[in-house]
């Protein structure tokens, strides 16, 4: 008797329950933060990878912040405390950040996967700048996919498509730099910190670093590079802005030649490259 009454209710509720249903999964915001996998990378290029490939279902955290200098950053005691809840973190691969740190970071979350995304790239001379070749970009893109599979299994064909379209948009800008430097006079830069080695190798440029393994010139050795720098004609010096700018400025003068201030972190990767691209080309093009 009881139940002969209930049934009906209970039916209505049912497909009331049923387009309910229907209808949030209509809305573009399924996935709340808490659902999303959790990625700790190093550094804010790493970011725009992790994002395009991980898409929707990533919450993607940098633990070097915008102007911080990843060769000497050490992690805040609230970043040690949301590592604990990181599902994965992207290391670059041998930035001293990450050879000093992490430890202490698995040591706060043994379960999270750490993945080193240079693990399929030949360093050279163990140079941990790998990021600034859109190139080597799609390598790292890679382990990042193979990566977030593991972790994430379930969405596993999305990070596949992701993937092919961050390797696409990689290959565009790659030609689109090499479209912008093709017609430049000088291939020689003085770099204050040696930060583009991968990416001159890509664009048949040379690199001429002025600070060595992190430290500034002696006096002498300045006044070195210097006289070399003037025999060779060079006239681009290229500045950070994450390092003073003075000195860059001052040897520029004495080269006849100019600054150009770019930033190797930038979270804008592929915008950042291409603005890279023709502010070199506007000071290399010129006899
Ligand atoms: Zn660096």
């Amino acid at each position: 008797m009881r139940i002969s009454k209930t049934l009906p209710v209970l039916f209505i509720l049912l497909v009331l329950m049923t387009v309910m249903a229907g209808c949030s999964s209509n809305q573009p915001t399924m996935e709340s933060d808490n659902d999303k996998v959790q990625v700790f990378v190093s550094i804010l290029p790493q970011a725009y990878f992790a994002e395009k490939v991980g898409g929707e279902h990533v919450q993607v955290s940098v633990l070097i912040p915008p102007g911080a200098d990843p060769h000497t950053y050490e992690p805040t005691p609230q970043q040690m405390k949301d590592l604990a809840r990181a599902d994965l973190y992207l290391k670059v691969g041998t930035i001293e950040f990450e050879e000093l740190w992490m430890n202490r970071l698995t040591g706060v979350n043994p379960e999270m996967l750490v993945i080193d995304t240079s693990q399929s790239i030949a360093l050279i001379d163990n140079d941990p700048h790998i990021w600034l070749s859109p190139d080597l970009a799609k390598l790292q893109a890679h382990s990042i996919y193979q990566a977030l599979s593991e972790v994430d299994a379930a969405n596993k064909s999305d990070y596949q498509r992701n993937l092919q379209a961050f390797q696409a948009e990689m290959d565009q800008l790659d030609q689109d730099i090499k479209e912008e430097l093709k017609d430049i006079k000088h291939r020689e830069l003085l770099v204050f910190h040696p930060a583009w080695r991968y990416f001159c190798a890509d664009y048949d440029l040379k690199e001429i670093a002025i600070e060595k393994e992190g430290k500034e010139p002696t006096a002498q050795e300045m006044a070195q590079i210097i006289s070399d720098a003037k025999q060779k004609g060079i006239r681009a010096v290229i500045a950070s802005p994450q390092h003073s700018t003075h000195e860059a400025e001052a040897i520029a003068h004495d080269l006849g030649g100019e600054v150009i201030t770019v930033d190797p972190l930038a979270r804008d990767y592929a915008s950042n490259l291409r603005q890279v691209a023709r502010e070199l080309a506007a000071v290399l093009s010129k006899d």
